[in-house]
This record gives structure tokens, C-alpha cells and sequence, in this order.
């Protein structure tokens, strides 16, 4: 589950993480409450109109501007909320439609002067955390080269880009946040704020059940605070249960609305690029079957794992979710009757071809196990135009033949 950047940074916050503070805008009449707000809390002279949606490159898409007094805040906040912003991230990329931006984030301007020097002197430094699972570690990834793209920068000078590993049992050491604050070519208060930093930080990926958590950039201030000035979060969605105000902050509008149907039906779908629908029980299984498309010459369109204890309206509410693809071609059913009886599923097929009405596309299932011979009679009983496979072979090479044609 992916967490929008005002957020994300509050959970940081809750961690002691030091963020680039901010007021959240919803509507556009709101902009002068808000900017008087954060004057107030903050004491910033210029603001910076950030928008939020699930895709990072915002200020390269024009999502992220400056504002040097209420005018500028005013106009900016009118702009951004509400527009389609394209950024390289949002689908299609910037030739694609762009997000609907639904809210802003009014920050404080963290790139100010040294207030006794009258100096600038900010540093851009990247970092995130994650976990390495051919380490068995968490990993931190830090380097000096922050506030522009991190994957160029791994690209052409892989040498700048630093990983520290922390083994998730001794959690991280203090020689560990020297050297990343060290190696960041830091002395003095902005070591001192770093190491701090990189110790929060790893407390909020660990106590949040974070599967990521990335800050980019990570700003030394003129002053030398060490400050989130961005901050991207995804929270592991097997760990929800343990953070019951955390899943609360779920914005479905930035999901995929099948996904979304999906999930209320207890199917677990994710959306491919192909043209195979797929139904399978069990996670494992749908792998094995999506692996078997390809490698026979197909391109899966989904993922469905209709789980263990599918029924009939399982079914159909599968069957639903896969025909709204227009780009489908042929769904292969793949049931192995171990729990849930092979008879069942196969009714749910019958009853969905039934209740739904012109399926115009070919169906192949493979219905093994537990009632599978009571299963192959209900299918061809019923007269449909369902093609029945015994191996998950011959499942995926009828599914490929039909779909060429
Ligand atoms: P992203 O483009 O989606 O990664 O959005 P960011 O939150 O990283 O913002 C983009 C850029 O805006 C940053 O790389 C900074 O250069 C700039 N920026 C962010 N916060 C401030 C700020 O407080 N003051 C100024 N002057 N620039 C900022
Ligand atoms: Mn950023």
C-alpha cells in the first residue's frame, strides 16, 4: 500500500524523523487559511505547492513550484489542484493522460540562507530503505547524488550510490549511521543531524512493517538540519493488521478500479499487459499457470488467485472482473480441487456463462482433483463452448490456439 508524501511524512514524523513541515489543501479557497497556517507554525517566508498523487517526478511535470508570498501561493495552489499531471511515472508517462491531482501540500521552503551567514549551503542527498531479500538484510541506499532521478545516477556512476546492510535482528549499529553520515562527506552538527536521521528513519521502516520507504531528496539545510524534504512510503499490506489507523490512510482513488472490485470481492487480481484472462486457485498455482502461458507463447492478462474456498459467485465475480478487459482473448481456467470440489467451480462456470451472457471468448479449464469427473460432467452437459484440458500443458497450448485463431 502506497502512502501519499503528506503521509508519509507524518508517520516519519511520529518516528522523529525531521520533515519538511506542511499544510494539506483540499480545496482552492483554502490556500490563504492554509499559508497563514504554516507561516505561523513554521515561521517559513515562502511556500511550496507540492501535489499529491502516487507517482514520484512531480516537480519535473510542473507538480512541485515555488511561491515567494500569497499571490504566488494562490495561483500556484489554483493551477496544480485539480489539474492532470503528467509526470514520467503516472501511466503512459508523459505522453500518457496524467493523475488528477486532489490535494496539495503547502510545505515550507526548506532551501533557505544560513540565517547568521546569509550563505546557502544545501546539500542534496538521497536515501531509502528496503529489504534485500538475497541478503536476508534490510538495506539502506544512500548516496550524494539526491534530488534528481536515483536510477540515472545508478546508471552511469554506480560508484556514488552506497548500500549499508542491517541484519534485521541486531537492527542498525551506531558505527553504521557514522559511516553513512561519513561516506556522505559530513562533519560537525550535520553529522551529528544525520546520524540521528538515518537512526529514525530505520525505526519508522521497521515500525511501520514498511516495505519501502525512500526520501529523495534528503536535504542538509544552510543551517545544517538534516530534513525530509520528500518522502515516499509503501507500507507491506500483510503487516496492515497491525496498523489499523495506518490502513485507514488507503486512497482508493489512486488504485486500479478493477483492483479495487477485486479486493472486495476477496479475489486477489492484479492487472497484466496480455490478452490471457486467467482463474486459479491459489497464489502458487497462478504463477505456475502465468509461467506456462508464456513459455507456450502467450502474454497473461491477469493474475486471480479466487482462493482456496472459491464458490460459484466467486466465480462469477472472477469471470466480471477478467471480461471487463477488452483486451482479452481467451481465459484459461485452472482449478485444482483440493479444499473447494472441482463441481462447484465448474458450476460457477456454467452459471456465470449463464447470468453474464455473450462471453464472446473462448474458455479452456483445467478442473483436477477433488470432483473432477463431476466437473467434466457438468461442463459438457451443459452444452457451452468450453474447451476441457487435462495437463496444464495442454491448458496452455489450446489456450495459445485459440487465441491465434
Ligand atoms: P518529486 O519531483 O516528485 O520527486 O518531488 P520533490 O518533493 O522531490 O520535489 C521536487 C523538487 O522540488 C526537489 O528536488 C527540490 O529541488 C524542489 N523543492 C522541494 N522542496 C523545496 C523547498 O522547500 N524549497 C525549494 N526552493 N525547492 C524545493
Ligand atoms: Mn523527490
Amino acid at each position: 500500500m502506497n502512502l501519499h508524501e503528506y503521509q508519509a511524512k507524518l508517520l516519519l514524523n511520529r518516528y522523529g524523523v525531521p520533515i519538511q513541515r506542511g499544510v494539506l489543501i483540499e480545496q482552492k479557497e483554502d490556500a490563504e487559511k492554509a499559508f497563514a497556517q504554516l507561516q505561523e507554525e513554521t515561521g517559513t517566508t515562502w511556500a511550496v505547492v507540492k501535489a499529491q498523487i502516487h507517482a514520484g517526478g512531480r516537480g519535473k511535470g510542473g507538480g512541485v513550484k515555488l511561491a515567494k508570498n500569497l499571490d504566488e501561493v494562490k495561483t500556484h495552489v489554483d493551477n496544480i489542484l485539480g489539474m492532470m499531471l503528467k509526470t514520467p511515472q503516472t501511466p503512459g508517462g508523459l505522453e500518457g493522460p496524467g493523475k488528477l491531482v486532489r490535494k496539495v501540500l503547502l510545505t515550507e521552503d526548506v532551501y533557505y540562507p544560513d540565517p547568521e551567514t546569509g550563505e546557502m549551503d544545501t546539500n542534496e542527498f538521497y536515501m531509502s530503505i528496503l529489504t534485500d531479500r538475497a541478503k536476508e538484510c534490510n538495506v539502506i541506499v544512500y548516496s550524494t547524488e539526491g534530488g534528481m532521478d536515483i536510477e540515472e545516477v545508478a546508471e552511469k556512476t554506480p560508484h556514488l550510490v552506497h548500500k549499508e546492510y542491517v541484519h534485521p535482528h541486531l537492527g542498525l549499529q551506531g558505527f553504521q549511521m557514522r559511516r553513512i553520515a561519513f561516506n556522505l562527506g559530513l562533519s560537525g552538527a550535520a553529522y551529528k543531524s544525520m546520524t540521528k536521521f538515518v537512526n529514525s528513519l530505520y525505526a519508522a521502516f521497521v515500525g511501520a512493517d514498511a516495505s519501502l520507504v525512500e526520501i529523495n531528496p534528503c536535504l542538509k539545510t544552510s543551517d545544517n538540519k538534516i530534513v525530509a524534504a520528500d518522502s515516499k512510503v509503501s507500507l507491506d499490506e500483510n503487516a496492515l493488521y497491525r496498523h489499523k489507523d495506518l490502513a485507514e490512510w488507503n486512497d482508493e482513488t489512486e488504485e486500479d478500479p478493477t483492483e479495487v472490485e477485486a479486493k472486495k470481492y476477496g479475489l486477489n487480481f492484479v492487472k497484466l499487459d496480455g490478452n490471457v484472462g486467467c482463474m486459479v486457485n491459489g497464489a502458487g498455482l497462478a504463477m505456475a499457470t502465468m509461467d506456462i502461458i508464456k513459455l507456450s507463447g502467450g502474454e497473461p492478462a491477469n493474475f486471480l488467485d479466487v482462493g482456496g474456498t472459491a464458490d460459484a459467485q466467486r466465480v462469477e465475480n472472477a469471470f466480471r472482473i477478467i471480461l471487463r478487459d477488452p483486451a482479452i482473448k481467451a481465459i484459461l481456467i485452472n482449478v485444482f480441487g483440493g479444499i473447494v470440489r472441482c463441481e462447484r467451480i465448474a458450476q460457477g462456470v456454467v452459471d456465470a456463462y449463464k447470468n453474464i451472457g455473450d462471453i464472446n471468448v473462448p474458455i479452456v479449464v483445467r478442473l483436477q482433483g477433488n470432483g473432477a469427473d463431476k466437473a467434466k460432467g457438468i461442463i459438457d452437459e451443459s452444452g457451452l463452448a468450453v474447451h476441457s484440458a487435462v495437463t496444464l500443458q495442454e491448458a496452455a497450448d489450446l489456450v495459445n490456439k485459440v487465441v491465434a485463431g
